[in-house]
């Protein structure tokens, strides 16, 4: 077995997803073998440090023992039984676990199968509350520019990165859009968290005006990782939790990315101090091994639709895998590494030693920005570094980046023109200093001509 036969297959009988397929043409698909840890291998011994966690699902490392393990035992005693009438340990569990875990008020849990399907729940639960409160005129919801939550139907209407909005535009239920916090918009001088209050402004008169209409708002706290990697302000989140009670309107936190460390805490909104009244887990839930999502909500909200059945006003919405108990055995095994081996604690080193990484690039003449929150670090590319004027999409200077990075070891697959590191956490401080250098070289190359 060697890549380029591999290649040919695949070729011949997979369609990819996010990819225009012509570009395998000249970009190289790579065929894994097998993983470990940080690595990837393909099938002619090359290695390459996965540093953006496969699309940011794996959290320590590829064939990691002990998840391993977690699933031999759960697929040798139940791999699946319907949810519905019916319950298994490793549910309970886990939703016991993250019941714990998460911010106070979210005493709920309801299960899906992956981030879109988690965030369609989550709209129509929030319908379908204020629907059964007697107010079925609130069915609006307001996003943030820039924003992402997944590609079915509703949650690509929730979403605002035209990239993947735009043609299916016509498909879409209209939304609200409030401005983005993204920091790398505010004034030269101005900071993180005034831009942020500052922005906030929008949403408060969107929500001042057509409060009677809306159900929800919705955000990803502090990173809007689809979105390029741009970041916000927590205090943006802060104000928005006070405006939601004011106006009545839910806060759905779509932590689907940035939820089990990504940002430094174990969950985005504890640098808010908030607890939204959905929150949406998929991703790190199942620290990269099998797809499981899960909408956490208030005993509230539960209520609501709690009556007898001749009322109609149930969630009769469901998945065939849900609640997978394989899947919650993973995230169970996930929880017990969180705690048994201190990592939000530990990564707070490697988030430094990721920052310190790549601090030279601050001066290189086409960095526009570099920005961090704990273990996301994203290094946007620019034409003109004192407009931040960025460069033309289709001369793909992020993608000359990732070529670079698959001959040195490594693969730092960009975001439009944005690299970025969002490493399992079981990385080594040298293995990111490899990146980083990894990075400068990939950067020389990308923006000499
Ligand atoms: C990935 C992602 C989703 C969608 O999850 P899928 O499992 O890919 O459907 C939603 N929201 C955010 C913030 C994401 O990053």
């Amino acid at each position: 077995m060697n890549n380029a036969d591999l290649v040919r297959r695949d070729l011949n009988a997979v369609w990819h997803p996010c990819t225009q397929m012509k570009d395998h043409e000249t970009l190289p698909l790579i065929p894994f073998k097998r993983g470990k840890g940080v690595w990837l291998e393909d099938f002619e011994n090359n290695q390459y440090i996965d540093a953006v966690s496969s699309w940011w699902v794996n959290l320590f490392g590829h064939a990691n023992p002990r998840i391993n393990a977690a699933i031999r035992e759960q697929t040798e005693t139940l791999e699946h039984a319907m949810l519905a009438g019916f319950t298994h340990e490793p549910v309970i569990n886990l939703s016991e676990r993250l019941i714990e875990v998460t911010p106070d008020g979210l005493n709920k849990c309801f299960y899906a199968d992956n981030g879109s399907s988690a965030i369609e729940a989550a709209l129509k639960m929030s319908y379908h509350y204020w629907k059964n409160h007697g107010k079925p005129g609130k069915k609006n919801f307001v996003n943030l520019g820039n924003s992402y939550h997944g590609e079915t139907l509703g949650a690509l209407a929730l979403g605002d990165v035209g990239l993947y909005k735009a043609t299916y535009q016509p498909l879409l239920m209209e939304v609200f859009t409030a401005p983005s916090p993204d920091a790398f918009n505010r004034e030269e001088g101005e900071s993180w968290e005034d831009y942020a209050i500052r922005q906030f402004e929008h949403m408060e008169r969107i929500l001042a005006e057509h409060h009677d209409e809306i159900c929800a708002v919705v955000v990803e706290p502090l990173v809007q990782c689809a979105g390029n990697m741009r970041m916000h302000h927590a205090i943006f989140h802060t104000m928005l939790r006070k405006a939601c009670d004011k106006y009545d309107v839910h806060l759905i936190a779509d932590e689907i990315a940035v939820g089990f460390g990504r940002t430094g805490t174990l969950f985005a909104c504890e640098q808010s101090g908030i607890s939204p009244d959905f929150m949406c887990l998929s991703k790190g839930l199942t620290a990269g091994y099998l797809p499981l999502s899960i909408v956490m909500t208030t005993n509230d909200v539960y209520d609501a639709f709690y009556d007898d059945y001749e009322t109609l006003k149930a969630f009769l919405h469901s998945h065939s895998y849900t609640g997978n108990p394989i899947g919650c055995a993973v995230a169970l095994s996930t929880l017990d590494i969180f705690r048994d081996d201190n990592v939000i604690e530990r990564n707070k080193a490697l988030a430094q030693c990721m920052g310190d990484s790549v601090a030279h690039l601050a001066d290189h003449p086409h960095v526009g920005d570099i920005r961090q929150h704990g273990m996301t670090l994203a290094i946007e590319l620019v034409k003109d570094k004192a407009t931040k004027t960025p460069f033309p999409f289709q001369e793909r200077r992020g993608i000359r980046v990732y070529q670079h990075s698959i001959t040195r070891e490594a693969l730092l697959r960009p975001l439009g023109n944005v690299i970025y590191f969002m490493p399992p956490y079981v990385i080594t401080e040298s293995q990111i200093q490899h990146l980083a250098q990894v990075a400068t070289e990939g950067i020389d190359k990308a923006t000499r001509d």
